[in-house]
């Protein structure tokens, strides 16, 4: 069972995600609220270098790695 951690960013209960197989991930823990300012910072840094991108980067933690966070890449919606 994996523990119930939250976004250090929004508050927001991260939901756990099954990263696709080639990705060598586990489970993982991703902050989902599209209104978060991580994500919405991540957002802003990329348009401003390119304005067509349409990535974004969501708070992730790994629980397989002690909960360590990274970035998770994903398509702005
Ligand atoms: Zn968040």
């Amino acid at each position: 069972m994996l523990e119930e951690r939250y976004c250090p960013h929004c508050g927001e209960k991260l939901s756990s995600w099954i990263g696709p197989p080639e990705s060598g991930w586990g489970e993982i823990l991703v902050c989902n609220n599209n209104a978060c300012v991580f994500y919405r910072n991540s957002q802003k840094d990329i348009r401003n270098k390119d304005e067509d991108n349409s990535l974004g980067c969501r708070y992730a933690e790994d629980p397989d790695n002690g909960y360590s966070s990274f970035n998770l890449l994903a398509w702005y919606k």
